[in-house]
């Protein structure tokens, strides 16, 4: 049986359609997935335009919603469940797994949709209509309720946020959360749902600051909020000029949150003096653990947001150049590829 993908070779180069063997049989623990639909993420748009480099050639995408066609030794139960998986497959076993509470840190970690296709089945990406899954990657099944273009991000951004609202101060009354993008409106809406009383969310661009509303928020231009209001702010904006700012929201002894800013442009300009003042705690966020996708895919099972207006009516896997040029206009949160299409 052939699975069919598309192909990333080089940035600026359309992606190449081709048909890859599923496995014959899988290793223990091992799943095959036959995905549903994908969606496109922001990091994938650094990819594919060169402004991140990943060894080629690969499939990319990494957020999807499946059904389980094949099950590895041990792993029987799967057989047939609707699911999401980590983003990270990790060993277990090294200090990151077992001492340090960050699986995702793992030694021995691969993430899927960075993995060249000379690895393995060659099938580690969610831009295809199969993927295969390894032993140590965590697995929930997606209850009916929850649709496959609400799913599909609950594995990438739902679930780092619901990793950072693990960290909020005590008390946390007022969050300012900077970007209102995908990642910026999840953690509104957690952080609501955690009993955060104000979630005031600030983003340069009026047209995502309109859904701030539906998801719990305040929306805000960065002018208008007071100083010291805050005693959190997440940066979920991926920007780093804005990290000055978002200091003179906190309220003293607040925390500073690290999100968003996952690439190399990120330098700082900032001062010691002003995180000893105001006795800032500063902690970076990189993914997530396998509890944090069980709390993300509990908490949209009971949620009755709008998530779905958020992403776009589906294309097809042979459209997905038409996707990431979409993507990039972001005219919506998500763009959403079915491979039924
Ligand atoms: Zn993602
Ligand atoms: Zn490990």
């Amino acid at each position: 049986m052939n699975a069919r993908a598309a192909i990333f070779d080089q940035a600026g180069k359309p992606f190449r359609i081709a048909e890859m063997p599923l496995p014959a049989s899988l290793h223990a623990g091992e799943l095959a997935v036959e995905i549903a639909l994908a969606t496109i993420c922001g990091s994938d748009l650094h990819t594919h335009s060169g402004r991140r480099m990943e060894p080629t050639p690969c499939v990319l995408g990494h957020e999807g919603v499946g059904r389980v066609i094949a099950a590895g030794e041990g792993r029987e139960r799967w057989m047939g469940r609707r699911v999401t998986w980590s983003s990270a497959d990790s060993c277990g076993q090294c200090a990151a797994c077992t001492q340090w509470n960050l699986p995702q840190k793992c030694e021995r970690v691969f993430k899927y949709g960075h993995a060249t296709l000379h690895e393995a089945s060659g099938l580690h990406g969610t831009y295809a209509t199969h993927i295969v899954l390894r032993a140590g990657t965590h697995l929930v099944e997606v209850p009916e309720n929850v649709p496959d273009a609400v799913a599909a991000a609950a594995n990438c951004s739902l679930a780092t946020m619901a990793n950072v609202t693990e960290h909020l101060p005590s008390p946390c009354h007022v969050a300012v959360v900077q970007g209102a993008g995908l990642l910026g409106l999840h953690g509104c809406a957690l952080l609501r749902a955690a009993g955060v009383e104000r979630v005031i969310v600030v983003d340069t661009d009026e047209a995502r600051l309109a859904s701030v509303a539906d998801f719990g928020g305040e929306a805000m231009l960065c002018v208008d909020v007071p100083a010291k209001c805050a005693d959190v702010v997440i940066e979920a904006a991926g920007v780093p000029s804005i990290v000055n700012e978002g200091l003179r929201f906190l309220r003293p002894g607040g925390h500073y949150l690290f999100v968003g800013m996952v690439h190399p442009d990120s330098a700082l300009n900032l001062t010691g003096e002003a995180i000893i003042r105001g006795c800032v705690s500063v902690r970076g966020f990189h993914n997530y653990a396998p509890r944090h996708l069980d709390m993300a895919v509990a908490f949209l099972t009971q949620s009755t947001l709008p998530w779905a207006s958020l992403v776009s009516p589906p294309l097809s896997l042979a459209q997905l150049d038409e996707g990431f040029a979409l993507s990039a206009t972001r005219r919506w949160a998500r763009v959403a590829i079915s491979m039924s299409r």
